[in-house]
């Protein structure tokens, strides 16, 4: 029923041109459906979140005003150095000398409002293998795939990914639970402290927590059943990760807030998730500790449209005052990437490595 239901909801292009009439239908839609929402404020929550996204789809602006902070590698690019695709919401790819780590990757990229309404999700087929057919062109050996959290944008396609690439998960116990609930073979629980040495790869685990969305961390509360709805995605103990190797050192989380900061540990890259406010709270003392050389907001498009709707950044980010925090701290040079085109990390000293526009300023 559901699956009309929203097909209802986007085949409609006038309710994609005014946002008061699809306003109107979410209502009608809220009260015709029976998704197991506990409480109106929860069905207000939720409409409020859609409408976010419509606002957001309809007038979502990409990188292109941004061009002088887009890395990518060109033709002449030094390839001596760990390359860094990005593939969309919190995910990456990290590659040396034939060697890939995966961290978080997500490309169903489900849509807001088979999330908002608590339609079955599961994970798109088509979509991820669109996606691993442009990682599998540079023909890498994926060594294990790092997960910082067990929400759907995390996890939800992993253990497709892991069967294709026969990589081995990384993630919290709680996420490696849902993994293998949700069909994953196997999976290695961590905890904040521990350290993995695969490949040229050093892995640190580190401690991390989840921005809140109208004040809680959302899908926090633990199923004992197969996932099967956004909500059953459960964050779990948030994680962020150091990885280290060729002599240089990269830092991701998904987010975060002032209780946990990063370790005062500098960094090459530090690849920070800027998705909710509380993530930009923390953006100064985060570069405070880490000083980076190069610092990557992520977590910043809005992932409930398709990868191949290109880069839109997502309805709660705030790139400006990033850029503003980031030009106040002045600890590193602010970059950006689109999806699947890879940039070498340059090796410090070897400013040729890089393929950089010399005029980036940063605006304020
Ligand atoms: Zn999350």
């Amino acid at each position: 029923m559901y699956s009309t239901l929203i097909s209802n909801i986007q085949g409609s292009q006038a309710a994609r041109n005014s946002s008061s009439r699809l306003g109107e239908k979410l209502k009608r839609s809220l009260r015709r459906t029976k998704f197991g929402f506990s409480s109106i404020s929860e069905h207000l929550k939720h409409a409020f979140i859609l409408l976010l996204g419509f606002t957001a789809h309809a007038f979502g602006a990409g990188l292109s005003s941004y061009p002088h902070l887009v890395v990518a590698d060109s033709a002449g690019t030094s390839r001596n150095g760990v390359r860094v695709t990005y593939l969309g919401t919190n995910g990456y790819q990290f590659e040396f000398k034939g060697h890939a780590l995966l961290v978080d990757p997500y490309f169903s990229r489900v849509d807001l409002f088979s999330v908002g309404l608590g339609a079955r999700i599961q994970p798109n087929i088509s979509h991820i293998t669109d996606a691993m057919r442009h990682l599998a062109s540079r023909e890498p050996n994926v060594d294990a795939i790092l997960v910082t959290h067990g929400h759907f944008d995390h996890l939800l396609d992993v253990p497709i990914v892991m069967a294709t690439t026969r990589a081995r998960l990384i993630a919290s116990a709680s996420s490696v639970e849902l993994a293998k609930r949700a069909g994953a073979l196997s999976g290695e629980a961590v905890k904040p402290g521990d350290v993995r040495r695969i490949g040229p790869w050093k892995i640190r685990v580190l401690p991390a927590t989840h921005d809140r969305l109208f004040g809680k961390v959302p899908f926090d509360r633990p199923q004992s059943r197969v996932p099967q709805r956004a909500a059953d995605w459960i964050c779990g103990e948030p994680l962020a990760f150091l990885i280290e190797l060729n002599g240089q050192r990269i830092y991701i989380d998904s987010g975060g807030t002032l209780a946990q900061l990063p370790p005062n540990q500098k960094v090459d890259l530090a690849i920070l998730g800027m998705a909710l406010p509380d993530s930009r709270e923390r953006l100064s003392a985060a570069l405070e500790r880490l000083q980076p050389r190069y610092i990557l907001p992520s977590h910043q498009d809005n992932f409930f449209v398709p990868l191949s709707n290109g880069f839109q950044f997502g309805p709660l980010t705030d790139f400006r005052r990033v850029q503003r925090d980031c030009a106040r701290e002045n600890r590193g040079r602010l970059i950006l990437m689109d999806y699947f085109r890879p940039w070498t990390l340059p090796t410090p000293g070897n400013p040729k490595s890089q393929n950089t526009n010399p005029k980036q300023k940063t605006k304020s």
